[in-house]
């Protein structure tokens, strides 16, 4: 029914139509991206109002926007910065890892959760996915781990809490402390999960950080920007630094005694870069999209949880096409919704099917290509019988659309349009 209206409508060249039996208005114009940000006027409004108040940058919406992540995920300190990836970049620089060091990611990932650790200098790796969950697998993770990790001063871990499925992190907390490994969780997908045991991610229980990305297609948009979470004093401070150029804060202790001071009074002028930082700051015009959007996070999750639960029920009963991640333990953010399709079954390539669904407006993507894959990553000599279940998942890997913008018109249509390959 929909698939006709769509082609009457596009023989008739007419731009919206409406089906009679209920009423659905389905523009032509209404392309179904994979995932998409919603903006309304409030945020709108909110991004003027720090735009009037004189204030851009290093202002008092950056602080705000941090209190409210650390209340709401339920850790000590938060550090607001200019991206996911700079947020992964400077864990690694407070984590002191470097050169001779050893990052251990999830090869189902973007390439930002190992790029970090080439950006210090340190060698990045990948341990395989569990096939049912597509997290890091622990006992792929243990297996290279005691492959490797004597060869390498520190080590870090970096788990992947994928499409915003939580990992197990018990299991991952236990594995990296037998092998002396840090910590640091890539959120990106998981702002608002919570883990099996009902704490929601970024709380760091198992862990020294937790990122977050808001990038506009993650689950509130700043346009580009990031945080870390931490529960640890001295790491805050030393990212607070960091952020800004190494250049000291607030109370920090001061190096420079004899420049710093005249006599016993403070010289008004004087600031000192204590270690080499960055320029990683976000800015208060982000942060106050951010904020606003923050208040929807709930409704935002709700509506994302309604759609993906439509989905698991309609797919149900597709014998080619499966929901790739089960429900629970823990809830979801379903950053994505990935699916699992026998394309040899439908006699279909993915090319295809990706055409198919695109010229009937359904937009698809593929997360991920495994990381190890990437030119970059491949020149470093690693092979693909080292991840056949990253291997398995990839061969059969879509998304389709999830956002809370997807109407239940819109998702029904998708529904259709995948029903023809049950
Ligand atoms: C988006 C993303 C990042 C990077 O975040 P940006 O804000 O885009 O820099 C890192 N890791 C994962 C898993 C992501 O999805």
């Amino acid at each position: 029914m929909v698939l006709t209206g769509i082609r009457l409508a596009a023989t008739l060249k007419v731009k919206c139509f409406v089906i009679p039996s209920n009423f659905w208005l389905i523009c032509m114009n209404d392309y179904l991206p994979y995932g998409r940000h919603h903006l309304s006027d409030d945020d709108i409004q909110a991004v003027v109002d720090t735009l009037r108040s004189g204030t851009l940058t290093q202002g008092p919406k950056i602080l705000e926007f941090e209190q409210h992540v650390a209340a709401y995920v339920g850790a000590r300190y938060a550090v607001a910065v200019s991206s996911g990836t700079t947020a992964l970049h400077l864990c690694c620089v407070v984590a002191d890892i470097g050169s001779s060091d050893l990052v251990v990611t999830s090869p189902i990932t973007f390439v930002a959760s190992a790029n970090c650790a080439a950006y210090v200098g340190a060698k990045a790796t990948f341990a395989d996915i569990d096939p049912g969950t597509l997290n890091l697998s622990p006992d792929a993770l243990r297996d290279v781990l005691s492959a490797q990790r004597q060869a390498y001063r520190h080590a870090a871990v970096i788990p992947v809490h994928f499409a915003g499925k939580a990992c197990d992190m018990d299991r991952i907390d236990a594995i990296a402390k037998a092998f002396d490994a840090i910590v640091i969780e890539d959120a990106c997908h998981a702002f608002g999960s919570t883990y099996a045991n009902g704490k929601r991610v970024g709380c760091c229980d198992k862990s020294l950080m937790t990122v977050f990305s808001f990038h506009p297609v993650k689950a509130i948009a700043a346009g580009e920007g990031g945080m870390i979470t931490t529960n640890d004093e001295k790491i805050y401070r030393r990212l607070l630094r960091l952020r800004s150029h190494g250049i000291h804060k607030g109370d920090d202790p001061l190096l420079r005694k004899d420049l710093a001071f005249d006599g016993d009074q403070p010289n008004p002028w004087y600031y000192e870069m204590q270690e080499l930082g960055y320029n990683f700051r976000i800015t208060d015009i982000q942060c106050a999209l951010a904020l606003s959007q923050f208040r929807k996070l709930d409704r935002f999750l709700e509506r994302r949880a309604e759609l993906a639960q439509k989905y698991r029920l309609a797919l149900a009963g597709h014998h080619h096409i499966r929901v790739a991640q089960p429900n629970g333990p823990g809830e979801s953010a379903n950053h994505l919704f990935p699916i699992r399709v026998d394309f040899d079954a439908i006699g279909m390539t993915r090319r295809a099917l990706m055409q198919h669904l695109k010229e009937n407006h359904v937009g698809s993507q593929v997360h991920y290509l495994p990381v190890y894959l990437h030119p970059y990553y491949a020149a470093q000599g690693f092979s693909k019988a080292d991840y056949p279940h990253a291997e398995g998942y990839y061969a059969q890997a879509l998304s389709i659309p999830l956002y809370f913008d997807l109407t239940d018109a819109q998702q029904e249509h998708v529904i259709k349009t995948l029903g023809q390959f049950a």
